[in-house]
């Protein structure tokens, strides 16, 4: 690890300045909340920031109703903390599944809201200074696409990275259409999550539309949409600590035999987390039944390109959107 400065952030104006002056204008400062990702990388000279600002010290870490009939999740509320949350687990209850089937319980209690939203790829080559990386070092090539790819992208890869985003978090917030909120130099700004992730390109090294500076304050939840029913699934080669294969994140509601509302997002199969805009339309309107959720899947998966590895999670994919469906309509 190489050596950085310190400072620690009491309010969101001081987190945008650190002791050497604005965070904005220091594209190699970062912020840390729980550290789950940022010191491991850090240990591993992939990222190697001039300066750390500390921002556990800012007033972030509630959960609050909103005024719309929602809830707003502080940026610094832990992952433990959201997932048994009695009114995330009653009204939200993909995103409680969701956060509970990933990592462990000792890093559900240091990890974040906000720090999830951010969670870096655990493409193998990323984490490994020895190989070529175009989203650690830009222009240096992409040792994945031709190298061990099982556990990459088959949804939104480009000629020069097909890294997954490995949070479960982030897909059911995408089902759920949450909206990130951000405080940066230019004041406050609100991003819908399914805008807030890029897709890879040329840039891969560029994941979020934040700019530097900026601090996710808090995720709002919209209002629960009455009778519908939310359900997280997840695909993984061992059944805990693990990273998915394939999952999806539903939130369905079903009005005599018929789908009245659906939200489709994929996970461990994009670049990003994955809304399916064409599984939903396949939905809504048609019969709750396994012909209508076969053929969600498919539109789900039609553009997928399979790496030399990763062929099998088309399938796997599918078969993960049925069930998941299956399951969520079952007593509907
Ligand atoms: Fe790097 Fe992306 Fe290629 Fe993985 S897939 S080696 S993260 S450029």
């Amino acid at each position: 690890m190489e050596a950085f400065k310190f400072s620690r952030a009491t309010t969101v104006e001081q987190a945008a300045v650190s002791g050497k002056g604005p965070v904005a204008a220091m594209p190699e400062a970062r912020f840390v909340a729980g550290g789950t990702t940022l010191i491991d990388l850090m240990k591993l000279n992939v990222e190697r920031p001039k300066v750390v600002v500390d921002i556990n010290g800012l007033p972030l870490d509630k959960i609050e109703p909103t005024p719309e009939g929602g809830l707003r999740l502080g940026a610094l509320t832990r992952n433990s903390y959201v997932a048994n949350y009695d009114a995330v687990k009653r009204d939200y209850a993909v995103l409680s599944e969701a956060i509970l089937s990933g990592a462990s319980p000792q890093l559900r209690n240091m990890a974040t809201t906000g720090g999830n939203l951010l969670q870096r790829t655990r493409c193998p080559y990323f984490r490994d200074t020895a190989h070529a990386c175009n989203k650690r070092e830009p222009g240096s090539g992409c040792s994945a696409i031709d190298g061990h790819n099982r556990m990459l992208a088959v949804l939104g890869g480009s000629k020069d990275c097909i890294a997954t985003n490995p949070s479960d978090q982030n897909v059911a917030l995408t089902a759920l259409e949450a909206t990130v909120h951000i405080h940066g130099p230019k004041g406050e700004r609100m991003v819908p999550v399914n805008e807030f992730y890029l897709l890879p390109g040329s840039t891969p090294h560029k994941e979020t539309v934040l700019e530097p500076g900026e601090v996710i304050t808090g995720v709002t939840l919209p209002k629960p949409v009455a009778g519908a029913k939310s359900l997280y699934l997840k695909l993984r080669d061992r059944a805990a600590y693990e990273f998915a294969l394939s999952s999806a994140a539903v939130v369905v509601k079903v009005n005599g035999g018929r789908i009245e509302y659906a939200r489709v997002a994929l996970g461990g199969v994009g670049t990003r987390p994955w809304r399916s805009l064409e599984a939903e339309r396949e939905l809504e309107g048609k019969r709750a039944d396994a012909a209508t959720f076969r053929r969600a899947a498919e539109a789900a998966l039609r553009d997928a390109k399979p790496a030399s590895e990763n062929g099998f999670k088309i399938e796997l994919a599918k078969r993960c959107i049925v069930r998941a469906l299956t399951n969520a309509t079952v007593s509907a």
